[in-house]
C-alpha cells in the first residue's frame, strides 16, 4: 500500500516537474555553495559523538527557498527505519529491525538555528528519521545566503553497514547532519534504503575532531593542525609521512565565519582534556566528509604524480596490504583513471581497512574490507565516478556503479585478467530473457529487489558503457570520457548531461541508444538472412541481408573475410530487413554478424552464414562446439551450441549388453537443451527367455527442451519421444517460473504435461513393478520452495488423470479356427480404464552446527481400483517406474541397479526405504526424518569431501490390502558421502534399515524374518 502510494506521488511529482520544464525549456545548470565548520568530540566508552557545526549556504537556484532538508543517515541503522523495513520485507529479517540499545546507530539533532533563530526539525518520513526538514525563518531568495547552526549526537552501529564501530574502531560515514542537494528537481531529501547510496552538495569542510590521543585517523581532506597519528603508526621507521597541511594554503581557504559558541551539549573543544588531542582537517570540492579511526592502524604512504596515497591497515595485514601492495595497486588505479578521464583533482587518496567487508567510496578516501586489486580499482574508480563526477545515486546509480565496474573491467581485460565481457553479457541476458530486468534508470527503491537493482546498476551499467564504446569506436569514446570529466568535475552529472557530451564529441544523435538502454529492457537479436555472391568484371559483389528479430536496435558489425584479412562493415540495424552490399577483389568467405561479440545479441546461433536454425539444426564449427566427455553436464558458451558426446553401455536381461551413444547440447546453458540417445541391444550376455540376439534398429530416446525459437520469459518447454527397451512413448511438457523475485529466497513454479507410455515388448518389463498396460496421462503440478543459508523448505502438489488401455485377446471359446487360406484370425479389442493419482509432498532441511536435520511428509493416493496399472500405484520404498524411466540402470528387468540383491533405493514415493521396491499401495500417508552428523568436512577434496553418519526413521499409514497392515515403519542408521567429479556433484548413501515393522515386505525380505535384521540399501541420491 505504501509502495503504491509512494509511486503515485512520485508520478505526480514527475509529471509536475516535467510539465514545468516543458514550459520553461531546459533550465540552466546551477549548484548551491556551502561551507561546513564542524567540531566534534568522540566519547569512546559510550561510542557517542557530540558535534556542533555551522553551515554557510548560498542559494544559487532560481527558486526562493522556504525550507531546508537534512540527511540523518545513521538513523537508517536502527529499528523503525525504512532501511530496516525494506530489508525485512526482502530477506525476512534485518539486524537493524531488532538491534537493541546501545548497539544500534542514531543521529539526533539537539539544536538547529538559522540566522540565529532557533527552529524545530520535522521528520516527514517518521518513524523513519533519516530525513529532517526545517522551515526557514525567512525565505531565502536566489543569490542570497544564510548560516545554519547545528548541534547533534551521533552513534555508529555495531553491525556495520558503510559505517560501524567495534571496540576502539570507528568508521564514521554520514555522521553529521548533511544538507540535502537542492537541484532542478527541488530538495533531493531521499530516505536511505539498502538500494541507492549518496547524493551530496559540493562544499568546503573544516572539521576539528577531539579524540583519544592514541587514535590514528584517515579522513576526507588534509590534516592542517594536530596529529592524525600517522607518524607513530608508520609501518617501518623509513616510512615517510606527508601531511600536505599547506595544500589549500592560508590564502585560498575561504574564510570560515564561525567560532564555536559555548553550548550545553558541547564544550571544551578549545583545549583537549588530558590524554586527548585535537586534529583538524580541511577539504574543498567534496560532497561529504568521512573519517575512520583505529589506534591499531599501520600507516604506509605512496604517490601517484602529485597525489599522496595513504594506506591505513590492520596489524595482521602486512602480507595483504603492507610492503607497498595496497599503495601500488592504488597508484595503478590512479594512473589508469588519469589516462581515461584526466588528472586526479584532490590532494590525496586514502584507503583504509574498515570493519565491514566489501568497500565504500567517500571523497578522497575509500573504506575497504580487503586490498584485492579489483576492489581497489572499483573503489578508487569511484573517486572519479561519484567523488569528482557527483551523481544522484537514488535516481541514476549506473553513473557511478556502472561506470566504475566498466572502467575496472576495461583495465583488467587489457591486462588479460578479470571476467570476460561475454560472461558478463550472459549474466545480464539471463535477466533480460526471463523478463527480470528493469530499466537501468529507475528510482532505486522502485527496483523489485536488491539483486535486480545490483545487476542493473552495476553489471548492465557496465555493459551499456561497453556498448557505447562499440557504437562510437574506442578513440571517440575516450574523447567523450575526457570531455565529460573536464566539463563536469566537481559538479552534478546526470545521464542527460553525459549523453549531451557524447553527442557533442561524436557529432551523432545518440538519443536512441540512451532511450533504449537506460529506459527500456530491449532484447537484441540479429540474424543473417541471406548472402548472395556475384562475380563481376571488377571482382566480387556480396549482398548481405540481415534481419532484426528483437525489439532492441544496435548497429551490427559484419565480418567479411577476404583472403588473410577480414573486412568489417557496419549495418545500421534499424530496419527489420537490411541489405548491405560489399565489393571485394576476391571471393569472400563465411559472413558473420558481430564477430567480436560486443552487443547484447542474445542469439548468436543465427549470426553465421550456413547456420539453419529451424528444428534446432545448426551446422559448422562456427556455431557448434563438439566435446567428448564422460559427464552429463556440458560447458556453456556465449556464442556456440555446445554438444557433448558420450558413449553408452548398459545391460538388461531381455536385451543383453546395450551399446550406443548420447549427445547433449545447450546454448547459453538454457536453450536447446536437447538430448539424443541411440542404443543397440546386442543380445550378448542376455538371460534365457530373451531376444538373445541384437537388432539393427536402434532404441532411441530423444528430448528437446527450450528451443531458441520458443523463447519466452521464465517458460520451459519439452518435447520427448522414445522407443526404448520395449516401451514407446512421447511427452509434451510446459512449465513456468512464478517466483516474484529474481534470485530471492522464495521460488514458485507450475507446469503441466501429457505423457503417452505404451508397452511394445513386455519381455523388458520387471513384472513386479510394471504390468503390460499402456497409459496416457495428463498431469498438473505446482512447486514452492524457500531457502536461506540455514534452512530450506520445499513442497509439491501433483495431480494426474490417466487412461490405461490394453489390447485384450478375445476369450478362447470365441476364437474360431482358421482353416482356410485367406481367413484372418480374430483380433483382440482395446480395453480402457480411467484412473487418477494425486501427490502432496513437503520437505524441510535445517543445519545446526555440524548436524543436518531433514524431514519429509507425503500423502499420495490413487483412484481406479483394480484397473489401475501396477506401474501407476504408489510405491512404498521410493520412486515409481515412470519417474525412473529415463535411468537405464533402473528401467528394465535385470538392469544394473534393478537386479535382485543390488538393493538400490531411488528416493521418492512412500519413502519407506527399508521396504521392497516392489511393495505398492493404493494410498499412503507417510513421514520420514533424518539427522546426519558431518564427521568429515574437506571442501577442497573431490571425493569424500563430506562424510556424515545418520540416524533415520520412516513411517506411514496405508491401505490395508497393500502389505496386510494399516501402518508400516522402518528405522536405522546410515552413512553418506559427497563427491564432485568434473562438473558433476553426487552423493553415495548407504542405509541400514535394521528395523522394519513388516519384515516379509522388507527389502530382500523373507516370510520368516524377524523385525530386527541386518539389511541395507544404497543410492546415488539423498533420501530426501
Ligand atoms: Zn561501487
Amino acid at each position: 500500500m505504501y509502495a503504491l502510494f509512494a509511486a503515485a506521488a512520485l508520478l505526480l511529482q514527475q509529471a509536475d516537474t516535467s510539465a514545468a520544464r516543458l514550459r520553461a525549456g531546459p533550465a540552466p545548470y546551477f549548484q548551491q555553495d556551502l561551507r561546513y565548520t564542524i567540531a566534534a568530540r568522540l566519547d569512546e566508552p559510550s561510542g557517542v559523538l557530540t558535534g556542533a557545526g555551522r553551515m554557510w549556504y548560498r542559494n544559487n537556484s532560481p527558486d526562493t527557498l522556504t525550507s531546508m532538508a537534512f540527511h540523518l543517515y545513521l538513523n537508517a541503522f536502527r529499528p523503525g527505519s525504512k532501511w530496516a523495513a525494506r530489508e525485512t520485507a526482502e530477506n525476512g529479517r534485518s539486524w537493524y529491525a531488532i538491534l537493541p540499545d546501545p548497539y544500534y546507530a542514531y543521529e539526533r539533532l539537539s539544536r538547529v538555528a538559522i540566522g540565529d533563530v532557533a527552529v524545530e526539525a520535522r521528520y516527514p518520513g517518521a518513524p523513519d528519521s533519516t530525513v529532517a526538514e526545517v522551515a526557514l525563518p525567512r525565505p531565502l531568495p536566489p543569490g542570497d545566503s544564510t548560516v545554519v547552526d547545528l548541534e547533534w549526537q551521533a552513534r555508529l552501529s555495531v553491525v556495520p553497514r558503510r559505517q560501524g564501530r567495534r571496540g576502539r574502531r570507528y568508521d564514521f560515514a554520514q555522521w553529521y547532519p548533511e544538507v540535502a542537494v537542492y537541484d532542478r528537481d527541488g530538495w533531493e531529501a531521499h530516505p536511505l534504503y539498502p538500494e541507492g547510496e549518496f547524493y551530496g552538495e559540493y562544499g568546503t569542510y573544516d572539521v576539528t575532531l577531539d579524540l583519544m590521543a592514541d587514535q590514528v585517523c584517515g579522513a576526507t581532506g588534509v590534516p592542517v593542525s594536530g596529529d592524525p597519528g600517522w607518524s607513530a603508526a608508520r609501518a617501518t621507521p623509513e616510512t615517510t609521512v606527508t601531511l600536505q597541511s599547506e595544500w589549500y594554503g592560508a590564502d585560498t581557504l575561504p574564510p570560515i565565519p564561525y567560532t564555536l559558541a559555548p553550548s550545553p551539549s558541547f564544550s571544551g573543544i578549545a583545549s583537549p582534556a588530558p590524554g586527548r588531542k585535537l586534529v583538524r582537517f580541511q577539504a574543498q570540492n567534496v560532497e561529504h566528509f568521512a573519517v575512520s579511526c583505529n589506534p591499531d592502524y599501520v600507516y604506509e604512504e605512496g604517490r601517484y604524480g602529485g597525489t599522496v596515497i595513504h594506506a591505513l591497515y590492520l596489524p595482521g595485514d602486512s602480507l595483504t596490504w603492507g610492503r607497498g601492495v595496497a599503495v601500488a595497486r592504488t597508484a595503478r588505479a590512479l594512473a589508469w583513471l588519469d589516462r581515461i578521464y584526466g588528472p586526479y583533482a584532490w590532494p590525496q587518496a586514502t584507503l583504509l581497512h574498515r570493519i565491514e567487508d566489501g568497500g565504500t567510496e567517500f571523497p578522497m578516501m575509500v573504506m575497504l574490507g580487503g586490498a584485492g586489486e579489483s576492489l581497489i580499482f572499483h573503489e578508487i574508480g569511484h573517486l572519479y565516478t561519484y567523488g569528482m563526477l557527483g551523481n544522484n545515486e537514488w535516481k541514476e546509480g549506473w553513473l557511478d556503479e556502472g561506470f566504475t565496474t566498466f572502467q575496472t573491467g576495461w583495465n583488467f581485460q587489457q591486462r588479460g585478467m578479470g571476467v570476460p565481457s561475454r560472461q558478463t553479457q550472459m549474466l545480464i541476458l539471463a535477466l533480460d530473457l526471463d523478463g527480470w530486468s528493469q530499466p537501468v534508470v529507475l528510482p532505486a527503491e522502485e527496483y523489485r529487489d536488491y539483486a535486480t537493482y545490483a545487476r542493473m546498476i552495476y553489471t548492465k551499467g557496465q555493459l551499456i558503457c561497453e556498448m557505447l564504446r562499440y557504437v562510437l569506436g574506442e578513440a571517440t569514446f575516450e574523447r567523450v570520457l575526457r570531455a565529460y570529466y573536464a566539463r563536469w568535475r566537481f559538479k552534478h552529472v546526470t545521464s542527460e548531461r553525459f549523453e549531451a557530451i557524447a553527442e557533442e564529441v561524436s557529432h551523432q544523435d545518440l538519443s536512441w541508444f540512451f532511450a533504449e538502454w537506460l529506459h527500456g529492457t530491449p532484447l537484441v537479436d540479429y540474424g543473417l538472412h541471406k548472402v548472395r555472391r556475384r562475380h563481376t568484371a571488377d571482382g566480387w559483389v556480396t549482398d548481405i541481408e540481415l534481419e532484426r528479430l528483437g525489439d532492441g536496435i544496435m548497429p551490427v558489425d559484419i565480418a567479411v573475410p577476404v583472403g588473410d584479412s577480414t573486412l568489417i562493415v557496419r549495418a545500421r540495424g534499424v530496419e527489420r530487413r537490411e541489405s548491405v552490399e560489399v565489393h571485394t577483389a576476391r571471393k569472400p568467405g563465411h559472413i558473420e554478424l558481430d564477430p567480436a561479440r560486443q552487443t547484447m545479441d542474445w542469439n548468436y546461433l543465427n549470426n553465421t552464414e550456413g547456420a539453419d536454425p529451424s528444428f534446432g539444426r545448426y551446422g559448422g564449427p562456427e556455431v557448434v562446439e563438439q566435446h567428448l566427455g564422460w559427464w552429463g553436464d556440458t560447458p556453456v558458451s556465449r556464442d556456440h551450441l555446445v554438444v557433448n558426446w558420450l558413449p553408452l553401455a548398459w545391460y538388461t536381461d531381455a536385451g543383453g549388453l546395450a551399446l550406443g551413444f548420447q549427445s547433449r547440447s545447450n546454448y547459453l546453458g538454457r536453450f536447446e537443451l536437447n538430448q539424443e540417445q541411440f542404443t543397440w541391444p546386442t543380445g550378448a550376455l542376455a538371460g534365457g527367455d530373451t531376444l538373445a540376439r541384437g537388432r539393427w534398429r536402434p532404441d532411441y530416446y530423444i528430448s528437446m527442451r527450450n528451443p531458441v525459437a520458443a523463447q519466452a520469459p521464465r517458460r520451459e518447454t519439452e518435447m520427448a519421444s522414445w522407443s526404448v527397451e520395449g516401451r514407446t512413448g512421447a511427452r509434451l511438457a510446459i512449465s513456468r517460473d512464478l517466483s516474484r523475485q529474481f534470485g530471492g529466497a522464495v521460488h514458485t513454479s507450475a507446469g503441466t504435461s501429457l505423457t503417452l507410455m505404451t508397452v511394445t515388448d513386455a519381455r523388458y518389463l520387471d513384472r513386479s513393478r510394471w504390468a503390460d498396460t499402456n497409459t496416457a496421462e495428463w498431469s498438473v503440478w505446482r512447486e514452492h520452495s524457500r531457502s536461506d543459508d540455514r534452512a530450506a523448505r520445499w513442497s509439491r502438489v501433483e495431480l494426474t488423470a490417466g487412461e490405461a488401455f490394453a489390447l485384450v485377446a478375445p476369450p478362447p471359446v470365441l476364437l474360431p479356427p482358421c482353416p482356410a487360406p485367406g481367413c484372418t484370425a480374430a483380433r483382440g479389442s482395446w480395453r480402457g480404464a480411467t484412473y487418477a493419482r494425486g501427490l502432496v509432498e513437503a520437505r524441510r532441511a535445517a543445519q545446526l552446527g555440524r548436524f543436518d536435520l531433514k524431514a519429509r511428509a507425503v500423502a499420495a493416493g490413487t483412484l481406479g481400483g483394480t484397473t489401475l496399472p501396477l506401474q501407476r500405484r504408489i510405491f512404498l520404498a521410493g520412486a515409481d517406474p515412470y519417474e525412473t524411466f529415463a535411468d537405464p540402470f533402473l528401467r528394465s528387468r535385470g538392469a544394473l541397479f534393478a537386479r535382485n540383491g543390488v538393493q538400490y533405493q531411488a528416493p521418492g514415493g512412500g519413502g519407506l526405504r527399508g521396504f521392497s521396491p516392489a511393495a505398492t499401495a493404493s494410498w499412503l500417508v507417510g513421514v520420514g526424518a533424518e539427522a546426519a552428523w558431518r564427521v568429515v568436512e574437506r571442501p577442497s577434496r573431490r571425493l569424500f569431501s563430506t562424510v556424515s553418519v545418520a540416524a533415520f526413521g520412516d513411517g506411514a499409514l496405508l491401505d490395508r490390502n497393500a502389505i496386510g497392515r494399516a501402518a508400516a515403519g522402518d528405522a536405522g542408521v546410515g552413512v553418506r558421502a559427497a563427491h564432485r567429479v568434473g562438473p558433476t556433484s553426487f552423493v553415495t548413501r548407504v542405509d541400514f534399515p535394521v528395523l522394519v515393522t513388516r519384515p516379509a515386505a522388507a527389502v530382500a525380505g523373507a516370510a520368516r524374518d524377524g523385525m530386527m535384521k541386518f539389511r541395507f540399501v544404497w543410492s546415488l541420491e539423498e533420501a530426501f
